[in-house]
């Protein structure tokens, strides 16, 4: 399985030059979308104003489909204020844009689940607009439009504090692990030891499922591994 830190290396070099609520939003995206099963990559961070007119080209000048209707200037990517990311699938390398994947099996596409996710974070999403959606896309832009942007506005102290606060709020709700605890029962016997649910996931001690099972079980302290053997597996 991926690590959290893992997970955060892929996407680490996208977010440099993104604005510093951007950046938090992100990583705050990354984080929760982690720790619900669902592995992420930012593709595309800041683009400067050269890569959007090559985007824009494409289809029109150059070769290919047309992808974007914004020349340099004219996207939020070229100030900092959006990202697009894709599904990071299990061996760690490969990317996926595939929207109906429910890789973490809780019977929610993975796509729906970041989106959902990240506009709890403050962020608009590319599949809502109308025209020509952009289902990678998310963008802060605290009402302002890319004409402002290019005229030299930026988004005032208030709204970006607002932002940040609101996505500090979110992250440390996440952090706060929710420990239920939950009843095992086991070929109609009930466990005696306790076992509990901490986000969806049932957590039982090895030894009472030994027990249980008539299987033996043992702990090498060294690699820290237990092992688990019913007779039949010997
Ligand atoms: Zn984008």
């Amino acid at each position: 399985m991926l690590t959290l830190e893992q997970v955060q290396a892929k996407s680490a070099s996208k977010l440099s030059g993104l604005h510093p609520v951007v950046r938090k939003a992100t990583e705050a995206l990354i984080e929760i979308c982690y720790n619900r099963g669902v592995p992420i990559v930012i593709t595309q961070g800041l683009r400067t104003n050269a890569e959007q007119d090559a985007l824009y080209a494409q289809g029109r000048s150059a070769d290919g489909r047309i992808v974007t209707n914004a020349r340099g200037g004219y996207s939020f990517h070229n100030f900092g204020l959006a990202v697009d990311f894709a599904l990071l699938l299990p061996d760690g390398r490969t990317v996926s844009w595939d929207q109906c994947r429910d890789g973490d099996g809780d019977g929610v596409t993975d796509w729906d689940e970041v989106v959902a996710i990240a506009k709890t974070l403050g962020f608009e999403w590319g599949g809502d607009w109308t025209g020509i959606k952009d289902y990678p896309h998310f963008q802060v832009v605290f009402g302002l439009t890319t004409a402002q942007l290019r005229a030299g506005r930026t988004p005032t102290e208030t709204d970006q504090a607002r932002a940040m606060a609101a996505i500090e709020r979110l992250t440390e709700e996440e952090r706060d692990v929710k420990v239920d605890k939950a009843k095992v029962i086991v070929n109609g016997e009930k466990l005696a030891e306790e076992s509990v649910l901490i986000e969806g996931r049932t957590y039982v001690p090895l030894a009472a499922i030994g027990k249980a099972i008539g299987a033996t079980v043992g702990w090498d302290n060294k690699t820290k591994t237990a092992t688990l053997t019913t007779k039949e597996g010997k």
